[in-house]
């Protein structure tokens, strides 16, 4: 039994046959309305945003890297500054940085929550203090749809007077005692990459903010920093629009989003009360929801190998986020890391196991992973 089961890593085709044509008439209506930039459905979609994240403002832009690019642009973060970041993350979170001049200080994470550990920074930032460097922001991230310690890193970013920067690439959607994205730090980053928990059919994202001023700025930056006359921009911005094709997309597949999230929830408490003993599942804090952008669990490495290819025996994918932490990859060596070393990032970085997740898992499907798992 279980022999022919076909599982996904992500599945976008139950979702779009839950959906039930609706995205295929969205994006038919685009194409009879024709009006292909910044068509009526961004700034529905925009909208839309604003009322589930409850948020003043928000911009979208054409994925979540220039997401973040366009917030340290418009926060006029630039050459000789200094803004720090998890180094257990995806690339974008540090590459921005360096695109705008500024150098990535990497902090460690927790072993538990994967998030950038506030300690270290503390330490980092008097370090960085001592040091004389120009620190003025931190980036976060909220690691695999988990929220990070939002309490603590708020009250950091005030007494040291740097910007609390959210990249929820992966987390959007998520609770912090009983706060969504985009009333968290600062200034909030998201991505709609087709993986992401809320994803569209190709690039998107967007940036959260009850910050009237730094979205007026945005909404110029994303249009070459355009100002009230087209020919007389007023800033030096980016081309960084969201497609009216994908901002309807969205629009479709934000109405179910809630709906996923619970889903994903059930499905991640049924992975981690059949997986406890086996393996390290997922901590979640009291009072936060994660929107579990991946279901990650902690194995030696030794024994990671072995449940990798007896899953891919099985036609079961998995992967691993992510095999080396930022600082020790090539093009980031020469920037500074944490005084007391990157020991969590390092190892979990040998110890990580992401497995499928997504909102349409059926029951049999996930019995057939759990089984896999415990039987290797
Ligand atoms: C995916 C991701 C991004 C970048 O998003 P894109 O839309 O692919 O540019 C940034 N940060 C994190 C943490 C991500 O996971």
């Amino acid at each position: 039994m279980n022999k022919n089961i076909n599982v996904n890593f992500v599945d976008l085709s139950r979702q779009r046959s839950r959906l039930d044509g609706a995205i295929e008439k969205a994006i038919n209506t685009v194409l009879e309305h024709g009006k292909y930039i910044h068509g009526p459905e961004v700034s529905q979609f925009e909208e839309d945003v604003k009322d589930f994240c409850d948020v003043s403002n928000v911009v979208a832009c054409a994925n979540g890297t220039d997401a973040l690019s366009l917030t340290l642009m418009a926060n006029n973060i630039k050459q000789g500054d200094v803004v720090f970041v998890p180094s257990f993350t995806f690339t974008s979170t540090a590459e921005v940085v360096c695109l705008a001049g500024a150098d990535p200080y990497f902090i460690d994470v927790t072993e538990d929550t994967y998030n950038i550990d506030v300690e270290d920074l503390i330490e980092n930032i008097k370090e960085a203090e001592r040091k004389g460097l120009n620190s003025k922001a931190v980036i976060t991230v909220d690691l695999f749809g988990l929220p990070a310690d939002y309490d603590r890193l708020e009250s950091v970013c005030k007494e040291y007077g740097l910007l609390l920067i959210v990249d929820a690439a992966q987390s959007f959607g998520s609770v912090y005692k009983e706060r969504k994205t985009g009333a968290l730090g600062d200034i909030t980053t998201t991505s709609f990459f087709p993986a992401k928990p809320l994803g569209c059919y190709g690039d998107g994202g967007a940036i959260l903010t009850n910050d009237d001023v730094v979205a007026d700025k945005l909404r110029s930056l994303r249009v070459h920093g355009k100002g009230t006359d087209k020919y007389d921009n007023i800033h030096i911005g980016m081309n960084s629009r969201l497609d009216t094709l994908q901002a309807a997309i969205l629009i479709k597949k934000l109405k179910i989003y809630a709906d996923e999230i619970i889903s994903r929830n059930r499905i991640a408490s049924t992975y981690s009360s059949a997986l406890c003993d086996d393996v390290i599942t997922p901590f979640v804090p009291e009072g936060l929801i994660s929107v579990w952008a991946q279901y990650t669990i902690q194995l030696e490495e030794k024994q990671r190998e072995i449940v990798i290819s007896s899953l891919k025996e099985k036609g079961i994918p998995s992967a691993i986020y992510y095999p080396k932490p930022l600082h020790l990859q090539t093009a980031y060596q020469s920037f500074l890391s944490s005084v007391n070393g990157m020991d969590v990032s390092e190892k979990l970085s040998k110890k990580c196991l992401s497995l499928p997740m997504h909102p349409y898992l059926t029951g049999e499907e996930q019995e057939f992973v759990i089984e896999s798992i415990k039987s290797a």
